[in-house]
């Protein structure tokens, strides 16, 4: 290790590796600093393992489903599309193929092979990579970053710093809050972090009898005192705590501006049918149950185990007779089937979350070079800064967009 550099990469994850791979392509004596013994650990368990890293819709497409600041991506997005990224990936050795969704994978469906082709392309461009290296601070002087200084108080001088330290979600990969206090020491505002693309907590005791059922062709609709903000159609699943899921995952992108409010989620379990049509289709079934429990009358229309949770939250006897039941009753029970509610406690944490909402706020950062523009030579790529995107491959191409800008302009 020397004590000067061009260009010193903080992070050795997607952004990170992205951005010193570019910054040495034009010509930059770059080192790369990480923390963790390997590279990429986060990058390893994307797309569970399977490392979903872009997304081959059209590239105007890609604002549509960035949820933080999708302008501030322009110059990214354009300077590095989601078509360069898989040009780039094929053109240094890893070739990939697009599934259902426009989700694109590695052939091989190994993200270690991501990391991999990255490594040794690195190596390839002359990148001094320092494993086991944590950045304790920054150097700042006249409002100039001079680079940073290591966990044994070793400085590290360079005319660029690239602070791609990502998100704080999923702390067993390394992940940890020093790029905000690295942003904070430059005088850089942090917008709240929060956990996102995570499960819902629920306060109903009943997720517990349903716990591991999936619903397929569901819709949801998510209200905040009563108010419809958010709903969706397709796969969720019960778990001991709440629910979790496709469509609960995205859901939970929409919802932190509303968590102070009453949350509220209704599951419509029969969305294909009107209230009308139901009821035929109960009266139907409730034929050839005449003298049966009610309890005992839903299998045909419901999965076995959510019976008794319909049954519950619309306050019918489950003993009661088929041929006792009144009309008034049988459509609280087409009322219930398509609007199943439950009180939404809150978010699960950091733990869990894909992703990390909030961040080193972008207002502060120029969006066509990624650097700060409160101290000259410092830049950020990733998800430490204030961005956020659906699932999809959308995060990885903003860690590669902004990581290659931040790259090239230093
Ligand atoms: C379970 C899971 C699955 C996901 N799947 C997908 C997917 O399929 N597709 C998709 O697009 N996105 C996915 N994501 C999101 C995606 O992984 C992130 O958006 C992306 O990795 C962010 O890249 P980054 O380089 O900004 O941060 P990271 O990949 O987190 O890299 C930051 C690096 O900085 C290092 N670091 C931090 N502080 C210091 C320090 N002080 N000194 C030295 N090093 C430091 C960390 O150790 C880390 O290696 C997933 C996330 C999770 C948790």
């Amino acid at each position: 290790m020397k004590n000067r550099y061009d260009v010193i990469v903080v992070g050795g994850g997607a952004a990170g590796m992205l951005a010193a791979i570019f910054a040495a392509r034009n010509g930059k004596e770059v080192v790369l600093l990480e923390q963790n013994e390997k590279l990429g650990k986060k990058l390893f368990i994307t797309g569970k393992g399977r490392c979903n890293f872009t997304n081959a819709c059209d590239t105007e497409d890609l604002f549509q489903n960035v949820v933080t600041n999708p302008k501030f991506l322009y110059s990214a997005f354009y300077s590095f599309s989601n078509q360069m990224v898989m040009d780039f990936f094929e053109e240094i050795g890893l070739p990939y193929k697009v599934e259902r969704g426009n989700r694109v994978f590695p052939t091989s469906d190994h993200s270690s092979d991501v990391i991999k082709v990255l490594e040794r392309e690195m190596k390839k461009e002359n990148v001094e990579i320092l494993l086991n290296t944590k950045v304790k601070s920054l150097v700042i002087e006249n409002i100039i970053c001079k680079g940073v200084v290591l966990k044994d108080k070793k400085r590290i001088i360079a005319d660029s710093t690239i602070i791609a330290t990502g998100g704080v979600s999923y702390p067993r990969t390394g992940a940890c809050k020093d790029g905000y206090d690295f942003a904070e020491s430059a005088g850089h505002s942090i917008v709240k972090p929060q956990p996102s693309l995570v499960p819902f907590e629920l306060a109903d005791s009943c997720c517990k009898d349903v716990m591991g059922i999936s619903l397929k062709n569901v819709s949801i609709t998510i209200y905040a005192d009563n108010k419809k903000i958010h709903s969706d159609f397709g796969e969720m699943l019960f778990t001991h705590f709440g629910v979790s899921g496709p469509i609960i995952i995205k859901a939970s992108a929409y919802i932190h501006k509303y968590l102070d409010k009453q949350l509220s989620l209704a599951i419509d379990l029969k969305p294909a049918l009107d209230e009308k049509q139901l009821d035929d289709r109960i009266l139907k079934d409730f034929k050839m149950f005449q003298n049966k429990q009610l309890k005992n009358s839903l299998d045909k229309l419901l999965l076995h185990s959510l019976v008794p949770v319909v049954l519950e939250k619309s306050g019918l006897d489950g003993e009661k007779k088929i041929n006792e039941l009144t009309k008034e009753e049988r459509k609280v029970l087409g009322q219930t089937i398509k609007n199943l509610s439950f009180t939404i406690t809150g978010l699960r944490g950091f733990d869990e979350a894909i992703i990390t909402k909030g961040g080193v706020k972008v207002k502060e950062v120029d969006p066509g070079t990624m650097e700060s523009k409160l101290v000259g030579g410092l830049y950020f790529a990733g998800e430490v800064l204030d961005l956020d995107a659906l699932t999809g491959g959308f995060n990885l191409q903003i860690a590669w967009s902004t990581g290659y800008l931040a790259g090239v302009s230093c």
